[in-house]
């Protein structure tokens, strides 16, 4: 195909806009491939929508070839699946909520596993669906604190979502792992420089999670890196040992459990009961946590912590009785007795403070703000995991590793950079399945309960990104593989024979299938030049006074270099 540019809708500028901080914001603006609308909030002309479409395209083919299939979604949701799942209240002012005119309430979507795991529920019975991985390339909303450098960090923005759902374990590690390559493919594809780090301490509980960062200066997340040993993590993931830590003598030595996902008191109890070897009594609501210490003599201890909860809306949620309690109410002399129990809310500092040293799987309290790091109960939900936000042996908190300090498989010391977030992928497990009752039936007639992951790559980030990896002083440079054209041809002459040359030239190339930008405008050559280097097209090819020997120059816009050909071996030079 052939653009005019004086036909394109497009206007450059000269000035960089008021509002933008880092390199990509500048020139993606002033280059006319976005136009802020609201903070956050940005249209795509056409120059920017092409490479959107480019880079859905490299992420559609990816997917695709792992086998997932595409859906879409709608972004505009009803409250209750996220009712359900308790991320209506959890996710805070981050989302977008509104009110139809009924005076129900709907929210704008951020990232949809409820809806994927409702989708397979209401289509899928047998094992014999399974597995199946469905995407969508969709728009999110997220009402960010803080948006920021345009797109990178929009309000609405659009973003690759992938589900995996397994009948077990097992194929839920497949499907990970089969993400984890085609996002390599991709990210190569789109020639991104990143890294993979682990986004959960992969030492003790949590999910087993990685994130894709981009390396850049102006990224938001910091991450560390071993170079003896290849060990990289988000430092919100990463634990290290400080070197003051005292090891605590004579203390129990806490287990973990992993307990059932789904927090109903039925569930609770009866994992309880088998796994800690002792019949749990008496609770008042869902709010506990188990803890099992074993003592250096052999003797184990359980204990759980609970603290008064809203019966009203923990029966709500789950639609369970929470009569008859079930679970041992601590009293204020059990905590005054117990070193190890922590009154009040529960964090990280909390619990190395007060030797708590290791909590059963603290999902099994989910949904409640108490449960937190944060002095504000109700404002900054955090789904505490153990070995991520408190390990039984003493390490710190992620936030205060610096460089040099020992990586946690002791091989080297650690190096931090920054970067920013282009893909995370997730061994989400049995949260949403458990919630919606997502069930098969098995092999053996017995219903399987649906095991899934989650994956996303932020794909209108990704215009940003490459921008802000590969641009120079004079504007933006696209990898063929995104460009918005395949090739920019200047008309760089008034004469009438070197229009005919381009435009002769153009319709080669494009019945080469290559797309074409023509720069047909009345303007000077050195405007024309200027805008080709700030639209960053990689090749372009300039028609101008040689023509009448029938040359052209052919300017790579990476290298810089420019070499002067033949009209007849120009397509060549730009296949
Ligand atoms: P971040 O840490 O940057 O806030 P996130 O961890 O909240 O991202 P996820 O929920 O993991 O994001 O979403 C998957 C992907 O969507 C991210 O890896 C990122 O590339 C992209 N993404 C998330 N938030 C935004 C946003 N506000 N604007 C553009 N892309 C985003
Ligand atoms: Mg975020
Ligand atoms: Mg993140
Ligand atoms: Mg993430």
């Amino acid at each position: 195909m052939i653009t005019r540019l004086s036909q394109l809708f497009l206007r450059t500028l000269r000035d960089d806009p008021a509002d933008a901080e880092v390199p990509s914001h500048k020139l993606l603006v002033r280059a006319g491939y976005v136009r802020r609308i609201a903070p956050g909030v940005y249209s795509w002309l056409p120059l920017g929508l092409r490479v959107l479409r480019q880079i859905e395209r490299v992420v559609r083919e990816e997917m695709d070839a792992i086998g997932a299939q595409e859906i879409s979604l709608p972004a505009l949701l009803p409250r209750e699946p996220y009712e359900a799942t308790n991320r209506w209240t959890e996710y805070g002012p981050g989302l977008f909520r509104l009110k139809d005119r009924k005076g129900a309430d709907y929210l704008l979507g951020p990232t949809h596993e409820e809806l994927f795991a409702l989708t397979v529920k209401g289509e899928y019975n047998s094992y014999k669906d399974l597995p199946v991985t469905l995407y969508q390339i969709q728009t999110k909303y997220r009402d960010e604190e803080r948006p920021r450098a345009g797109i990178l960090r929009g309000r609405e923005f659009v973003m690759k979502d992938s589900y995996s759902f397994d009948l077990d374990e097992d194929g839920l590690k497949k499907s990970y792992h089969d993400h984890r390559e085609a996002y390599q493919r991709i990210f190569a594809r789109l020639g991104i420089k990143y890294v993979i780090v682990a986004a959960t301490s992969g030492a003790m509980g949590g999910s087993a999670s990685e994130e894709f960062l981009a390396e850049s200066p102006v990224g938001e997340d910091t991450y560390v890196r071993c170079i003896e040993s290849g060990y990289a993590a988000n430092v919100e993931a990463v634990r290290t040992t400080p070197p003051n830590a005292i090891p605590i003598e004579g203390q129990p030595e806490a287990v973990a459990h992993d307990t059932p996902n789904t927090p109903t008191i039925a569930t609770l109890v009866e994992w309880a009961n088998q796994n800690l070897g002792r019949t749990v009594t008496a609770a008042d609501t869902l709010k506990n946590i188990l803890v099992q210490l074993r003592h250096p003599d052999g003797a184990t201890e359980i204990l759980g912590i609970g603290i008064p909860g809203d019966r009203e809306v923990d029966e709500k949620r789950l639609g369970a009785s929470l009569e008859p309690a079930e679970f041992t109410m601590l009293t204020d002399e059990d905590f005054a007795k117990n070193p190890f129990l922590v009154k009040g809310y529960i964090g990280p500092k909390a619990l190395l403070a007060n030797k708590v040293r290791y909590l059963v799987d603290p999902r099994v309290v989910d949904g409640t703000s108490w449960i937190t790091g944060a002095d504000e109960p109700g404002k900054h939900y955090v789904d505490l995991v153990a070995g991520r936000d408190f390990t039984p042996d003493g390490t710190i908190e992620a936030a205060e590793v610096r460089d040099g300090d020992m990586s946690p498989d002791g091989r080297g010391p650690l190096v931090s950079a920054r970067g920013i977030e282009i893909g995370h992928i997730f061994q989400l497990g049995y949260k949403y399945t458990d919630t919606f009752s997502v069930d098969v039936l098995g092999e053996n007639g017995k219903p399987v309960r649906l095991i899934q992951g989650s994956y996303g790559v932020g794909v209108s980030r990704l215009v940003a990104v490459i921008a802000e990896q590969q641009h120079d002083e004079k504007g933006l440079r696209w990898p063929r593989e995104v460009s918005p054209f395949d090739v920019y041809v200047v008309i760089a002459n008034k004469d009438d024979s070197a229009r005919a040359g381009a435009e002769q030239l153009a319709a080669q190339f494009d019945s080469h299938g290559l797309s074409v930008l023509l720069d047909d405008r009345k303007a000077s050559p050195g405007v024309k030049f200027k805008d080709s280097e700030l639209i960053g097209v990689p090749l372009i090819v300039v028609v101008g006074r040689g023509w009448a020997d029938g040359k052209v120059e052919v300017r790579d816009r990476f290298t810089g270099d420019s070499t002067e050909v033949g009209g007849d071996q120009a397509l060549e030079a730009v296949l």
